[in-house]
């Protein structure tokens, strides 16, 4: 049997020789998802035998991780804009660079004084988008679309454990089948699939393993802002607001998509790396 310090040493061994740079960190969480409680708290302890079976588990995620699977997708979970979000493979892992359209979305709100608004989240995936938005904005009322059987389990999950009253929508948000299926929204959000054909080519190990309906934009990355624009428009109320997350260096395409649909006020926002994220523009 291992001590819980040697077995640390072990994991965190294991994970530098895949080049990760904060062994320390996914360490911790290895052991917290295996031992259930709070990491500092186990390794207090540090003397402390491990039972075999765990160690085994623990020493499984570890080569896991260091194969260059996610750790979220290891981890079953991941926190989002404070709060911690169910996710696995065929959903999309939430980013902190998804936390900009959030932040971007409650601002729009905020000045314009827009209270208890309808907001549409489109390709919603996990639901993060959503159940932050819903939670953050009292009397909302919050519509999320999402196609994928892989990620929907997720999407109703997470929705389910917020205790937020989220209208769940399956249907295709290129289709006008769900325009139909929502009141005319004062808020269209969506972080949709915007990735191009190069990008998918050149993914990282990580990114790889997340399902590429979620990632993949069509070959220059923006087929969905070309198509959900035109789209969603008209349902959309005067005066109402559009709000898109985008890739590096996508801004001006997106903004003329959106200029050329009659969107005005386009304000552009940049994510906590300094990369000009999302932007919003109103009807
Ligand atoms: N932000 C993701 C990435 O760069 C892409 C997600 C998306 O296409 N919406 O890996």
């Amino acid at each position: 049997m291992v001590s819980r310090g040697e077995l640390y040493a072990a994991v965190r061994q294991i994970l530098e020789k895949s080049g990760t740079d904060s062994s320390g960190f996914e360490a911790g969480c290895i052991f917290e998802k295996a031992f259930g409680r709070p990491f500092p708290m186990i390794i207090m302890d540090r003397e402390l035998d491990v039972p075999e079976e765990t160690s085994s588990e623990i020493l499984k995620m570890a080569e896991k991780r260091s194969s260059g699977y996610p750790l979220q997708y290891i981890l079953g979970e991941w926190d989002f804009f404070g709060s911690t979000f169910k996710i696995g493979e065929g959903v999309l892992i939430p980013r902190p660079d998804t936390e900009t359209l959030v932040e971007q979305t409650l601002d729009i709100c905020r000045k314009n004084n827009i209270k208890a608004p309808v907001i549409v989240d489109l390709c919603s995936g996990s639901g993060c988008i959503a159940v932050t938005l819903s939670r953050e904005l009292t009397g909302s009322e919050v519509y999320a679309v999402e196609l994928s059987d892989d990620a929907l389990p997720y999407l109703r999950e997470n929705v389910r454990q917020s205790g937020q009253n989220i209208h769940i929508i399956k249907g295709d948000v290129l289709d006008s089948s769900a325009v139909k299926a929502v009141p005319e929204p004062d808020i269209i959000v969506s972080n949709p699939p915007y990735l191009t054909e190069k990008d998918m080519s050149e993914l990282q190990k990580e990114v790889s393993c997340e399902p590429e309906k979620a990632l993949f934009g069509g070959r220059d990355g923006l087929d969905f802002y070309r198509k959900m624009t035109p789209l969603w428009k008209n349902s959309l109320k005067k005066g109402g607001f559009i709000i898109y997350e985008f890739g590096m260096g996508q801004h001006n395409d997106v903004s003329r998509i959106l200029e050329e649909n009659g969107f005005k006020d386009i304000q552009l926002s940049r994510d906590t790396g300094g990369i000009i994220r999302t932007a919003a523009a109103q009807k």
